[in-house]
């Protein structure tokens, strides 16, 4: 079996333990990782700490940091394949998202490199004649960044990249659920030249190495991505350390279509929208929000091309859906079908793992316009498993938007601007999509609200979030200080 290691203050080693992962194609271990403990998690603080006060980092000027990011996106773009394969074998992501997905993983890199040597601190115009007072933008401090197996790579470059930036250090845990892509990120990472315990990667799991790292009292900031139950064990983690959080959390995200619609590319977008990533994204266009008069034409449509979605191995370029991470994801999506079609809720394909080795779903399509309160209309299913509501007129399409705990995705199709505009200020989410889905960038912020997490990710002021303001207040006259006991 292929064996990682840890990676802490520069150097590669095993964890106190070790566990075996699972290939979700085949449901067998296929590789041994490091599990970290408390005596690593201590470690890797430790030697972040040591590193976030070091000359060589603490020393390195806004533009070397900069520099180093920008070696650091060349390795990704290098090292692309191998990191692509692995992200395939050990989470079963089809290998035509991982190839593409890491490809622009090194984009957002190059983007926080730009991004370096423009965080300014500020000069502030004071009521006082004799005083210079200015603003000094300055690293946060220790970061600890954890991450969910969907788009590891990805999900952790929003996070490092703009820490780095900012001059931060990190230690990042991977998910125990394929943690491959990040271990092996670990070795590219250490032929960028950064200072040794600039950025540290464990993996382990909740208890154990989860919370030990996000309570822990060196840690300073906590940048956590994945469900709302785990994020409510991240905030009172976060009571212990009292490190600021920002929280990247789950959707329930209405795609809504409008009868003036362009039907095969809203169409297209919602199969990209709900089976890309075999549904397991954060941003799955979940709830289908369709008007009256076009859904039996859209649903028709809709279910043709559901039915005709590759399903294969993951490493096959011809796979378009392939297995789940775990068997709990198939457990989750089983169980959500059964509760919605005992509520009412109308199955129109898929509802059944295949009968095949591996964590295999089918594309799911469940029309829930009779069964208002089924939970596939306010769980996620983090699997390829759509439910459908039909409306009317546009309040009730903003209302059923809406009528959900989460705010993180939405998209709207229409080809009426003034109703687009409506809609774009109506709905309550963190990202609206009009006339396309699932589009992301480094220059854009990506977040949500609710149960969908607090904080943004992507775009500018996501390196400002690992930044503290230190005001500084220069006194500008050679006169004594006057009376000692008046407050100037
Ligand atoms: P999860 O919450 O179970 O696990 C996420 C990470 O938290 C893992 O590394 C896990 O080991 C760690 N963890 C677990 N218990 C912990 C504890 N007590 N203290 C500290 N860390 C702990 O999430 P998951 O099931 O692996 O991933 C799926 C979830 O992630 C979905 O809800 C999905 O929507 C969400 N997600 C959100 C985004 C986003 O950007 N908004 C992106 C991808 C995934």
């Amino acid at each position: 079996m292929q064996q990682f290691q840890q990676y802490i203050g520069g150097m590669f080693s095993d964890g106190s333990a070790q566990f075996e992962s699972q290939d979700p194609a085949t449901g067998k271990p296929w590789a041994l990782m490091p599990e970290a403990r408390e005596g690593d998690v201590n470690a890797a603080v430790d030697a972040a700490q040591t590193a976030f006060y070091s000359p060589e980092w603490a020393g390195m000027t806004p533009s070397q940091r900069g520099k180093l990011l920008h070696r650091l996106a060349d390795l990704i773009a290098d090292n692309a394949e191998t990191l692509a394969a692995l992200e395939t074998r050990d989470t079963g992501k089809i290998i035509r998202e991982t190839s593409a997905q890491v490809a622009y993983v090194a984009e957002y890199y190059r983007y926080y490199a730009g991004l370096a040597d423009k965080i300014e601190g500020a000069h502030l115009p004071i009521d006082k004649p004799d005083m210079e007072v200015w603003l000094r933008r300055e690293p946060v401090g220790v970061v600890a960044a954890v991450v969910p197996w969907n788009s590891q790579l990805f999900l952790s470059a929003v996070k490092i990249g703009p820490a780095l930036a900012a001059g931060c250090t990190v230690v990042l845990k991977a998910s125990e659920d394929g943690p491959a892509p990040m271990l092996e990120f670990a070795r590219i990472f250490d032929q960028a030249g950064f200072p040794a315990g600039v950025l540290n990667v464990i993996t382990g799991f909740g208890p154990k190495c989860g919370a030990v790292l996000t309570s822990h009292p060196k840690i300073d900031h906590v940048a956590f991505t994945g469900g709302p139950d785990t994020a409510r064990h991240i905030v009172r983690n976060s009571a212990e350390n009292l490190a600021s959080t920002s929280l990247e959390l789950g959707g329930k995200s209405p795609f809504i279509v409008f009868e003036d619609a362009d039907i095969e590319s809203a169409v297209n977008a919602q199969v990209s929208g709900i089976f890309a990533a075999t549904g397991q994204s954060c941003v799955a266009g979940s709830r289908l929000v369709i008007s009256n008069q076009i859904k039996d034409l859209f649903l028709k449509r809709l279910k043709e091309k559901a039915e005709a979605v590759v399903i294969g191995e993951p490493d096959d370029i011809a796979t378009e859906v392939g297995p789940l991470c775990t068997t709990a994801q198939i457990q989750l999506a089983e169980a959500l079908v059964s509760q919605s079609t005992q509520a009412g809720a109308k199955l129109i394909t898929g509802g059944t793992a295949l009968d095949r080795t591996g964590n295999f779903f089918p594309p799911t399509i469940l029309d829930c316009s009779n069964a208002p309160e089924t939970p596939c209309l306010t769980q996620e299913a983090f699997g390829p498993v759509l439910s459908v509501v039909g409306f009317d007129t546009e309040a009730e399409a903003l209302q059923i938007a809406n009528d959900t705990a989460f705010g993180l995705a939405s998209g709207v199709f229409t080809k009426d601007l003034t109703r687009a505009h409506r809609m774009i200020r109506g709905i309550r989410a963190g990202i609206v999509w009009v006339n396309t889905y699932r589009a992301v960038s480094p220059m854009a912020p990506f977040g949500g609200h609710g149960l969908s997490g607090h904080g943004r990710e992507g775009g500018i002021q996501a390196a400002l979030d690992y930044t503290k303001v230190k005001a500084v207040w220069l006194r500008t006259s050679d006169e004594p200080i006057p009376d000692p006991f008046v407050m100037r």
